[in-house]
């Protein structure tokens, strides 16, 4: 069984072909600039890169065929091969609280809820309706990244603000990196050798955007990102939580409109508005290293909120058996694992220095008698979209 996993951006478009038998990716890469000129970045039998004029993501997955089926750096000897399409969708808003096949439903419910995400949806959206024209009759699978946390209770989920606004617009928490933290729990309870519906586990996806989710038994129950990928913790250029007073005194102060202030909470905030560095961690730790008391600031302040979300989720279950860290940082920055795992002492987690230097594989970095195990966990989105897609057209 062939599974070809698509992530339609508005102007890139990240694609895998997994062989479902021993899960081994066969080929992968990256169509950039879509809609500007286009570049393809092929990795297959073959390394490939090209300039390729692309107008649309109908163009870009065309060219990804292409690319999957040249006999130099192809991996594929008729498209006929290829099973499934399982496409990432950022948005499902209250509709999907689980992958689901692509039908006309599908595809309405995935329009209505292009106005929580107007960038993300409208190309994920177009991803689905090129692969109908591209491959016809071919099964498509929707996998979002809301429907994890479709599992929240409303005492997690609502704004204490008036209940209309959530009747009338759906304004509330819904929480992203849903096919991430899905994926390293069960990664968490299959290295633990515990099954998952019988302990807690929080996962902190750090990356360039982070999130922080609370998995009870399985279940996502609470998450730090919330209406949209703004809330939350601190990430690269988005300033996560904040008094939402400073919004309307700093538009007053500012002359600032509507689409000024949510740009610069965006990408101008964040890990780079405080440090006025990068917003990239290496460059902060970099300029750490080299005396820069801003760049000290900002990762403090980055890793006491991770520590104190991490905190609130352990009350939120009552207790928590593995903490896990996932994504660019969380994977690779042993001195951020360790300035956030220093604050958890209080809940008997302590760590074991060596191990948490290793890089970029999955290790228990929990030291022996520790009451909570901490955990490093490569994510891997794609094969969690692929799977879900393969269990879909099995059943
Ligand atoms: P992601 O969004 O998951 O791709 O994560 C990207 C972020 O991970 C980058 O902005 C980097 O700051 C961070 N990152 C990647 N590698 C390292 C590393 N070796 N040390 C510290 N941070 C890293």
């Amino acid at each position: 069984m062939k599974i070809l996993v698509l992530n339609c951006g508005s102007s890139s478009l990240k694609y895998q072909l997994i062989d479902m038998d021993g899960e081994v990716v066969l080929g992968k890469g990256l169509c950039e600039r879509i809609g500007i000129d286009g570049k393809l970045k092929h990795s297959g039998k073959e390394e490939y890169a090209a300039d390729i004029t692309m107008r649309d993501q109908t163009d870009a997955i065309r060219i990804v065929i292409d690319a999957l089926l040249n006999k130099d750096h192809g991996v594929l000897n008729s498209i006929d091969e290829v099973n499934a399409v399982g496409h990432r969708v950022v948005h499902g808003g209250e509709y999907f609280s689980s992958s689901v096949i692509v039908t006309d439903e599908v595809k309405k419910a995935i329009s209505a809820c292009v106005q929580l995400a107007p960038l993300h949806n409208p190309p994920n959206l177009m991803g689905i309706e090129a692969c109908e024209k591209l491959l016809p009759g071919k099964p498509q699978a929707a996998v979002f990244d809301t429907a994890f946390h479709q599992t929240m209770p409303p005492k997690a989920f609502m704004y204490a603000i008036p209940y209309e606004m959530y009747e009338k617009y759906k304004i509330r928490k819904y929480g992203f990196h849903g096919t991430s933290h899905k994926y390293v729990a069960q990664r968490a309870a299959a290295l633990l050798n515990k099954p998952i519906e019988t302990i807690n586990i929080i996962t902190c996806h750090l990356g360039n955007g982070a999130s922080v989710c609370a998995v009870k038994k399985g279940k996502s129950i609470d998450t730090s990102m919330g209406f949209t990928p703004l809330e939350g913790l601190v990430m690269g250029t988005r300033a996560g939580n904040m008094d939402a007073a400073i919004i309307p005194f700093w538009m007053e102060k500012e002359g600032l409109s509507v689409k000024e202030v949510e740009s610069i909470l965006n990408k101008k905030s964040g890990m780079l508005g405080l440090s006025g560095v990068s917003s990239d961690f290496r460059d902060i730790e970099d300029a750490k290293k080299q005396g820069d008391k801003r760049a000290e600031i900002s990762l403090d302040v980055f890793h006491y909120r991770v520590a104190k979300t991490v905190g609130e989720y352990a009350a939120a279950m009552n207790g928590v058996d593995a903490i896990v860290f996932t994504a660019g940082l969380g994977e690779n920055s042993a001195s951020s694992r360790a300035a956030i795992c220093e604050y958890l002492g209080y809940l008997g987690l302590a760590i074991y220095s060596q191990k948490n230097s290793v890089r970029g594989q999955e290790i228990d970095f929990s030291a022996h008698g520790s009451k909570v195990r901490a955990l490093v966990i490569p994510t891997n989105e794609e094969l969690m979209i692929a799977r879900d897609t393969l269990e879909l057209i099995s059943n």
